[in-house]
C-alpha cells in the first residue's frame, strides 16, 4: 500500500537529501538495532524487527523530543517483543526515536526547529518555519518515510505525551484498534480512554498522511506528559499484548 509514497516534494524547496553513507552489506539480525538514517546533528535513527507474521505493524517510540514516557519504555518494549511466542501473526518494526536531536536537547522540534510531525506529505501540509518549507525536507522524516515504504505496514502506532494524557487518538480505520488498546491499558492502570478528535488541526502529521490520506489505521498514543515510565509500562504492556499478541489480528480493522 505504501509503495511509491516517497515524493520529490523537497526538490527546489529545500536541501537535497543526504546520500546514504554506505550500502548495507547484509540483512540485519532480527531484534538488533540498525541504522536507517541520521538526524540533522548526525545521531543515528534506529529500527529493529520482530516476528515473521503476515500483519505488519510499525511502532515509533518517539517523534517529539520533549515527550518522554514512550521513549523511556522503548527498551522494555524491545525486550517484550523478543519473547518467544509473544507475537501472533504479526511482524513488528520498532523505530526507537525519529527525533534523537530533540530528545537530546529536550525539544519538541528537530535541530532545525521543525516539528517533524508536521513535515509529512499529507494533503493538509502547510509550509511554515515550524513545519518546514516542504514535506519531507528533514533528514529524519526522509528516513522514516523511506523505511515505511520498505516495511509496508498495515498498522502504525506512534508514542507521544500530552498534558491531558493518557489517551489514544486515531486516524483512518483505527477505531477498533484504539478501543482495544485503551481498554487493555485501562484494565491495567485505570485512566486510559479513546479521544477521536485532538481538538486542533494537525497539518502534515503522520496520522493525516497515512491515516486520513492513505487509509491506514494510525494510533497516536498519548501518555501523560509527566507520567513516570514505570507507571506507564503496565498499561502499555497489556495494551500491546492485546493489540500485537496472539489473537489480536482477529479483532482489528484490516
Ligand atoms: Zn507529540
Amino acid at each position: 500500500m505504501l509503495r511509491s509514497i516517497l515524493i520529490l516534494a523537497c526538490l527546489g524547496a529545500c536541501a537535497a537529501p543526504r546520500p546514504p553513507q554506505s550500502a548495507p552489506v547484509a540483512e540485519p539480525l532480527p531484534h538488533q538495532w540498525h541504522t536507517i538514517g541520521e538526524s540533522v546533528e548526525g545521531r543515528p535513527i534506529q529500527v529493529a524487527t520482530f516476528g515473521t507474521g503476515s500483519r505488519r505493524v510499525y511502532v515509533i517510540g518517539g517523534i517529539h523530543g520533549d515527550e518522554r514516557p514512550g521513549l523511556e519504555n522503548v527498551d522494555r518494549l524491545r525486550e517484550l517483543l523478543r519473547v518467544d511466542g509473544f507475537l501472533g501473526d504479526t511482524t513488528v518494526r520498532l523505530l526507537r526515536d525519529v527525533n534523537p536531536d530533540g530528545s537530546e536537547h529536550r525539544t519538541r522540534t528537530n535541530a532545525n526547529g521543525v516539528d517533524l510531525n508536521r513535515n509529512f506529505p499529507a494533503q493538509n501540509f502547510r509550509p511554515s518555519d515550524g513545519r518546514g518549507p516542504a514535506p519531507l525536507c528533514e533528514p529524519e522524516t526522509q528516513a522514516l518515510a523511506a523505511d515505511l515504504e520498505a516495511f509496508d505496514p498495515d498498522i502504525v502506532m506512534v508514542f507521544h505525551a500530552a498534558r491531558r494524557g493518557p489517551f489514544v487518538n486515531f486516524n483512518g480505520p483505527g477505531r477498533l484498534l484504539a478501543e482495544r488498546f485503551a481498554r487493555a491499558a485501562y484494565d491495567a492502570v485505570g485512566d486510559w480512554r479513546v479521544v477521536p478528535d485532538m481538538g486542533y488541526a494537525t497539518p502534515g502529521s503522520l496520522g493525516s498522511w497515512l491515516g486520513d490520506d492513505r487509509g491506514l489505521p494510525v494510533l497516536t498514543i498519548e501518555f501523560g506528559r509527566e507520567q513516570d515510565p514505570d507507571v506507564v509500562w503496565p498499561g502499555l504492556e497489556q495494551a500491546l499484548v492485546k493489540t500485537l499478541g496472539p489473537g489480536a489480528e482477529d479483532h482489528l480493522a484490516r
